[in-house]
This record gives C-alpha cells, sequence and structure tokens, in this order.
C-alpha cells in the first residue's frame, strides 16, 4: 500500500509484527487516510521500529512514553490520524500509567499494542504479560507473578473502545483496526502477535487453537458487564471487539477543550508546536 516505507523490516522471519503492521496499513487506506495526514508514534523494543517500516509521518518515541508524545500531536492538529504502536514490554512496564491516564482521556486516536508476551528486542526477558510459569533465562522458574491484563486495566479507566485482535489472522485483524480508528475516541488493540525466536509457548499454534472469534458469538460489544465477564475469562482467548461506547466523546471535542491550535507552553523548545503543525 501506499503505507509501506521502502525500508526492509529487521524483524526475525516469521515474526508476528509482519502481520500486526500489514494489517495497520491496511485499515488506514480503507478508512481513507493517506500517509500525508497520518503520524504514527512508536514506543521502543522490536514493535518500535513499525515507524520506520511505515510511509508516513513518524516520531519513534522514547521507551512507554509513546502515548503522550501521540496525545500531543493529536491536540496540537485534530485533523492528523495519530496511530500509537508498542508492545507489550513498552507500553504495559514503564508505560502502564500513561496508558491508563490516555484511556481516560480519550482522545481520538488510535494505540495498537503489539503483544508477544516476552520482551524480544532485549532477547528473551519475561514481560508484563508473560504467563506466571514462563521460563526464561532470567526467570528460570518463571516470573511467579499473574499477568497484567490489559484489556482489564482499560475497561476499569473507563475506556471506551477495547478489542483483542491476531496478527496473523489477516483480515479480521485489518477489520478490528479499522474499528478502532473509525470510533471516536481512544481506540485501543491489543493483537496477538507471536514472537517467534524468544517464545516457544504463545505461539501461532497456540492462539490459533485458542482463539474464539466474538463474531461467532452473541458478544455484544455495547453492553460493560458482558465486555467485563469475557475480560476477566482467564482461560480464554477472543477476538473481536470486546466493548465499545457508542456515546463516546473524545477529550477534543468536549466543551471548553480548545484543542484547535494550543498555545505554546512556556519551556517548551521554540518551534515545537510549528512543527508539529507543518506536518498537516
Ligand atoms: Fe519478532 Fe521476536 Fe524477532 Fe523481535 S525477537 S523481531 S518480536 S520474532
Amino acid at each position: 500500500t501506499d503505507f509501506k516505507s521502502d525500508k526492509q523490516p529487521t524483524w526475525c522471519p516469521g515474526c508476528g509484527d509482519f502481520g500486526t503492521m500489514n494489517g495497520m496499513m491496511k485499515a488506514l487506506a480503507e478508512t481513507g487516510n493517506d500517509p500525508d495526514n497520518t503520524f504514527v508514534v512508536a514506543g521502543i523494543g522490536c514493535s518500535g521500529k513499525i515507524g520506520t517500516y511505515m510511509h508516513s509521518y513518524a516520531l519513534h518515541g522514547v521507551h512507554g512514553r509513546a502515548l503522550p508524545v501521540g496525545i500531543g500531536v493529536k491536540m496540537a492538529n485534530p485533523n492528523l490520524e495519530v496511530m500509537v504502536a508498542g508492545g507489550d514490554g513498552d507500553g504495559y512496564s514503564i508505560g502502564a500509567g500513561h496508558f491508563i491516564h490516555a484511556v481516560r482521556r480519550n482522545v481520538d486516536m488510535s494505540y495498537v499494542v503489539m503483544d508477544n508476551r516476552i520482551y524480544g528486542l532485549t532477547k528473551g526477558q519475561a514481560s508484563p504479560t508473560s504467563r506466571e510459569d514462563f521460563e526464561t533465562g532470567t526467570t528460570p522458574d518463571g516470573p511467579k507473578q499473574p499477568p497484567v491484563n490489559p484489556k482489564a486495566l482499560a475497561l476499569s479507566a473507563g475506556a471506551t473502545f477495547i478489542a483483542q485482535s491476531f496478527s496473523s489472522d489477516a483480515q479480521r485483524h485489518a477489520e478490528i483496526i479499522q474499528q478502532a480508528i473509525e470510533h471516536d475516541g481512544f481506540g485501543f488493540v491489543n493483537v496477538y502477535s507471536p514472537c517467534v525466536t524468544f517464545n516457544d509457548v504463545d505461539t501461532y499454534d497456540y492462539f490459533r487453537d485458542a482463539i474464539v472469534d466474538l463474531d461467532e458469538t452473541d458478544h455484544d460489544p455495547n453492553n460493560r458487564d458482558q465486555a467485563k465477564d469475557k475480560i476477566l475469562e482467564s482461560d480464554k482467548e477472543y477476538m473481536g471487539v470486546l466493548y465499545q461506547n457508542e456515546d463516546s466523546v473524545p477529550f477534543e471535542q468536549r466543551e471548553g477543550i480548545d484543542s484547535s491550535m494550543a498555545e505554546i507552553p512556556d519551556g517548551a523548545p521554540e518551534g515545537a508546536m510549528d512543527l508539529v503543525r507543518e506536518f498537516y
């Protein structure tokens, strides 16, 4: 698509991040966006390289801090399509605080987390979403603590859109990302995106066998209680939109919020806001 840059990804052959990125590019195109109005902010980790491989405006943020940068971009120029991408290590460890506050602020943007349940770039340490008994070089008997449930965190923080996707199911994945983009508010999508090099437990085969597509159930994503029950079922892997609040009003459209052209705050580097505006 127009969103593919000419850089060759250095991800390991077979990495789930390829499928995750392809779906993001397809969904951006399907929703009528193009590289000139799209701004991708990435964190650090294997997933963080995505801004280089996509053809759009992009910023490679610091570890766990991509969300506040993305919010800043969107508030400075609401005409941009802002997509923040990251990984489970990046987003749910050092970035966990930003995640909760981005969710409750509900700025109209999307957040795609490539969740492979391990730190890949630093060669295979347990991440916040690793299983309690997942053996790694640094946790030989497992982390001995329950994994973070990012969808439960999001729901409890007042999320207006929560979805789960799987990088290997190309069509469903692109559809789910598209729904997140089209949502009026913060569209959060956790994507199972297997690490073929360091995680031999949460593999393609595991997810293929375990995943239940919500579209094939009677799940109602507008019913928060149903969403809560599904999200808290720790022995199930669901795919699809778990929750969507159709009355969502994005932060920047709320009364009294003037995001159109924020003043340059004291202490900001001279010209910083102009730079962001010029991207559009
Ligand atoms: Fe993908 Fe894992 Fe390789 Fe990183 S280490 S590129 S997550 S397969």
